[in-house]
């Protein structure tokens, strides 16, 4: 089997990247490139983002096909449960598997105008775990499922127990293995690992979700909508720079690259990158830590429109 699970047994470094599938055509192409080069820098495997509503099913299901099929790397797609009925979930479980695309990171989803409430569409889809025990279900052990964790809790739980308590539940149903919400604070990351290895007894793999700083208003955007803590001391460094975006990209680099070092120092093997659909900041992150590897040789693909893995 091609699964991400099986990789993640082999106790060495690693990192994935995510992409979300872009809006127009012509940028559909500009990822493929974009993912053909990155893909030499030899990730574990690349997940694609799913629109909320199911609203980039067909680019999702497509961009991870290509990685599949056609780059032979692994991909990972994310497929949410709340903000649609259960026939389209039907059919994109059934078109991943008709692409031979074999892991699925199970969300719940959030509302698809970032309304603050919302009713869910099926009342058999409420959370992420009732996806994971649906795909479980419906085709055993044939996907590997990967689930959302929350260092810092979900925004709208403020019980960061019973939070942690569902992710055990999301575990126990049948998650291989648990992606989490980035952050910028290692120690307090760790101290939830640690909590999710010792009292938690959570054992499938846990890879942290890192989004390097690259451009200043989206990251104060995005901590504020995630409301992860940003240490002090970050903000006292990016604060001189914040209006010079080359400035605020190399420091995004190098604090990225910190981050890393020390999670990989506390023994955790891997590290899921957010590329933002961008090339430069993740290879020179991997550059700088030694983790690229282009001694790997790929299939070098050409793409066009007659392949009929481009939407037309
Ligand atoms: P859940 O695990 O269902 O948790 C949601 C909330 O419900 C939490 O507050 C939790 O405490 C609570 N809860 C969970 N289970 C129960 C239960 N049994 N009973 C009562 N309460 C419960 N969104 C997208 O639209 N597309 C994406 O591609 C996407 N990718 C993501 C990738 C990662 C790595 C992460 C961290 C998030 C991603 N999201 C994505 C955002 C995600 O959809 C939202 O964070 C959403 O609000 C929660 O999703 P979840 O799967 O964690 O939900």
């Amino acid at each position: 089997t091609n699964k991400i699970q099986k990789a993640l047994d082999n106790e060495q470094k690693f990192f994935s990247f995510e992409y979300f599938p872009p809006k127009t055509d012509q940028g559909v192409v500009n990822l493929y490139e974009r993912i053909e080069r990155m893909t030499r820098l030899n990730p574990l495997f690349a997940a694609v983002t799913w629109g909320a509503g199911g609203a980039t099913a067909e680019r999702t299901l497509e961009i991870c096909s290509l990685c599949q099929g056609i780059y032979g790397l692994e991909s990972l797609m994310h497929l949410t449960c709340t903000n649609m009925d259960q026939a389209m979930i039907d059919s994109a479980l059934k078109s991943a598997k008709d692409s031979g695309i074999q892991n699925i990171l199970a969300l719940r989803g959030d509302a698809p105008h970032g309304d603050e409430f919302w009713t869910p569409t099926d009342n058999k889809f409420v959370h992420a775990v009732d996806l994971v025990r649906y795909i479980r279900q419906q085709y055993g052990d044939y996907f590997c499922i990967g689930v959302a964790g929350y260092p810092e809790g979900h925004t709208e739980n403020p019980d960061k127990d019973q939070d942690f308590k569902y992710l055990q539940e999301k575990v126990d149903a049948g998650a291989d293995f648990i992606i989490t919400q980035l952050f910028y604070d290692v120690p307090k990351f760790l101290e939830w690992y640690r909590k999710c290895r010792g009292e938690g007894g959570i054992d499938v793999p846990i890879i942290p979700g890192i989004m390097p700083i690259q451009n200043y208003q989206s990251f104060r955007r995005l901590t504020f909508l995630t409301k992860v803590e940003v240490p002090g001391s970050l903000l006292e460094s990016l604060d001189p720079i914040k209006s010079d975006d080359k400035a605020v990209k190399d420091f995004g680099v190098e604090y990225a690259v910190k981050m890393i070092r020390e999670i990989f120092d506390s023994g955790i093997d891997g590290v899921h990158i957010t590329t933002l659909n961008l090339e430069s900041t993740a290879r020179r992150v991997l550059l700088e830590l030694g983790l690229s590897d282009s001694s790997i040789s790929r299939p070098q693909v050409v793409l066009d429109k007659g392949s009929g893995l481009l939407s037309s």
